[in-house]
């Protein structure tokens, strides 16, 4: 069986830190990291320079990321705006994040759920527009969908309402985020039964997921058992938790791709040369914490990986 692991540090990572990483060292680190043989990487986020100026060359990673042979680049869009200069760069894949939490939404791009859906039909007009080797997959990501600092608890009902919504607004398919680190593997496994029930299996695959409380590994096991074949992760799990120091922030790519290869499903990624991408990251931002058991402790003897592809 094959999982995805898509690898979203220089966007979730590098959006949490106040070091802004050179561009250069940026295309390094996308570059190892396909060649240590991930597919999928969410290389940036469309937002205002001012807004989030460690993501200010979305645009030109993008264009970069491109041109390496196999690899779906994907990117973050808040709106309509973002959605048409992701398809101006070419990106492969776009993800507008939708908070199940209203008041997050609120805080976070100053927009109400239904303020959101019409945007969501606004890029999905835009989408269907385009020649169709130029449309980008369109994901709504449910961010907050596991609880949320603001508000405590999200509703259960409330998500797969909003799961529908996107769905209905013409999403390709929509994704859960555990964007504040509340999930546990019991809420995963009912939360994602609950969304595919609503959906259908092939509108929710993937889930992204924070280490937030230690309890990353497990929410992925959890996802497993119910179906999911994609995850979300960083490098190192760069960008920790503004909230909970020491706390890596995204699951941990090194520790994810050892775990699932470990329990013989193939990722396609050589844990070895994913491992060494680590140096890149570190020597561009030498200030920053890198996380990640596997990569500290080392291989255990004996472990093969059964299949790199
Ligand atoms: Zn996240």
């Amino acid at each position: 069986m094959k999982i995805l692991v898509s690898e979203v540090g220089p966007r979730d990572g590098l959006q949490s830190i106040t070091s802004i990483m050179p561009l250069e060292a940026k295309k390094r680190w996308v570059e190892a990291e396909a060649a240590a043989g991930v597919t999928e990487i969410e290389v940036g986020s469309f937002v205002p320079a001012k807004l989030l100026p460690q993501l200010a060359d979305t645009a030109e990673l993008v264009r970069f990321a491109r041109t390496i042979p196999g690899l779906t680049v994907a990117v973050l869009v808040p709106n309509l705006k973002g959605a048409e200069a992701a398809v101006e760069a070419g990106a492969h894949k776009i993800t507008i994040p939708l908070s199940a939490s209203e008041t997050h939404s609120l805080k976070n791009v100053r927009r109400t759920h239904a303020q959101m859906l019409d945007e969501v039909k606004s890029i999905v007009t835009l989408l269907n527009g385009l020649p169709i080797d130029r449309r980008p997959k369109f994901e709504g990501g449910l961010s907050t969908a596991f609880g949320c600092t603001l508000e405590g608890v999200v509703p259960r009902d409330r998500v797969v309402a909003l799961a529908e919504a996107l769905m209905s607004a013409g999403c390709d398919e929509v994704g859960l985020s555990d964007t504040t680190g509340y999930a546990n593997p019991a809420q995963v496994r009912d939360l994602v039964r609950q969304v595919r029930a609503a959906v259908g299996d092939h509108a929710l695959t993937g889930l992204h997921l924070h280490n937030t409380r230690g309890l990353g590994l497990a929410n992925v096991l959890a996802g497993l058992e119910v179906g999911i074949t994609t995850f979300d992760s960083s490098l190192g799990g760069l960008g920790g938790c503004p909230f909970a120091p020491g706390a890596s922030g995204n699951i941990v790519t090194e520790d994810l791709v050892f775990m699932l290869e470990a329990m013989g499903l193939h990722t396609g990624i050589d844990l070895q040369k994913l491992i060494e991408v680590r140096r890149i990251v570190r020597d561009a931002l030498p200030s920053e914490d890198l996380y990640g058991f596997t990569p500290d402790a080392g291989l255990p003897l004996g472990f093969v990986q059964e299949s790199k592809l």
